[in-house]
């Protein structure tokens, strides 16, 4: 076929091009984009061809070829062709570099939520491969393996990333926006556990706890989302408010479904609004019994503001010293921390 030979003449230029360009091609065909931008062409007579009207020109009857095949399109009316970086350069009048930059921004998945899904994801995998850091949740209390798939528990061993997600063309400056990577180009999380933090069931950022000697706590930039798994725990009118992520682990693990956290003893506004949405609530406030008193000190005026709402709050005490997954991992049972429910203060 006529429009077959056209097509054959094009393809010195992919020989001339890098891989780079080959898996830009790949990420966004041709076909697509040109249906993103409403081109409507019917099969022509060869399986993987496609005919439309021309986007590069006005005409009546349809003399624009699309191979999907070849990733190739060639019009009989005007005589251009090419792939899609020839394409856009055509139909943008953008030079070949600008075209490039223009489809990689185009083909690259929605911001940084895309960016942070797919870290969490690889993050996820990595658990897996990295005994130190099972060892690590292990020593935690947390073992069973549907719960670590379920909260997506993760492990940035630190220095894989960046390569992961360029390979899947992030650019080195998305991924540092995304706070994925360091302004020295360096994975930002090293030898951390990761969980993901969602808010509407979209990745808005991510929670690295160090196995190591680094200081404990770290998010990424921005915001750190709403309360955890608010989702599910929202449905309870008794929930069980903790601090970190560890020690939500262990009570879903012993069962308490109810329990959420706010990742430190700080609630954003949106975090209260949660919390104090539904007046007939009971809120267990379990902060950590440490030696500084912080999680104590931020857990009172919590309760006074949270009863201001409307909210029922009651303060848990847990033994001297203890948090809720040192208190589990200590060998407390679902009875004990029952207990020390049970044995509530009010304000
Ligand atoms: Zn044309």
């Amino acid at each position: 076929m006529e429009s077959a030979l056209a097509y054959a003449g094009l393809r010195r230029r992919d020989n001339a091009m890098g891989e780079d360009l080959e898996k830009l091609k790949q990420r966004l065909p041709l076909l697509e984009y040109l249906r993103q931008r409403n081109w409507s062409g019917r099969p022509a007579r060869q399986g993987s061809e496609f005919v439309g009207l021309c986007p590069l020109h006005p005409e009546t009857r349809p003399s624009f070829y699309v191979n999907a095949r070849k990733n190739l399109f060639y019009c009989h009316g005007c005589g251009q062709g090419g792939d899609l970086i020839r394409f856009v350069e055509l139909s943008q009048r953008l030079s070949f570099p600008q075209s490039l930059a223009y489809l990689q921004q185009q083909s690259a998945p929605a911001g940084a939520a895309g960016a942070l899904e797919r870290a969490a994801s690889f993050y996820q995998r990595q658990l897996l491969r990295h005994p130190e850091a099972l060892r690590y949740l292990e020593q935690r209390g947390v073992h069973d393996p549907a719960l670590i798939e379920e909260l997506r528990l993760g492990y940035a061993p630190g220095g894989n990333l960046r390569r992961h997600l360029t390979d899947q063309g992030y650019s080195l400056e998305s991924l540092q926006r995304a706070g994925l990577v360091n302004p020295q180009g360096c994975d930002a999380f090293y030898r951390r556990v990761v969980l993901p933090c969602c808010q509407d069931r979209q990745v808005v950022n991510l929670y690295g706890r160090s196995i190591g000697a680094a200081f404990p706590h770290r998010f990424l930039p921005g915001p750190k989302g709403g309360l955890f798994a608010w989702e599910s725990v929202c449905q309870f009118s008794t929930v069980i408010l903790v601090e970190g992520p560890l020690d939500l682990a262990v009570l879903w693990q012993a069962g308490f479904r109810n329990a959420t956290c706010t990742f430190g003893t700080h609630l954003t506004p949106f975090q209260f609004h949660q919390l104090s949405e539904r007046p007939d609530r009971l809120v267990y406030i379990v902060f950590d019994q440490d030696e500084n008193h912080s999680g104590q000190r931020a857990a009172r005026p919590l309760a006074r503001r949270l009863a201001g709402a409307g909210v029922t709050a009651r303060l848990v005490q847990l033994p001297a010293g203890q948090d809720p997954n040192s208190y589990f991992v200590a060998g407390a049972a679902a009875t004990d921390f029952a207990g020390c429910l049970q044995r509530v203060q009010a304000l």
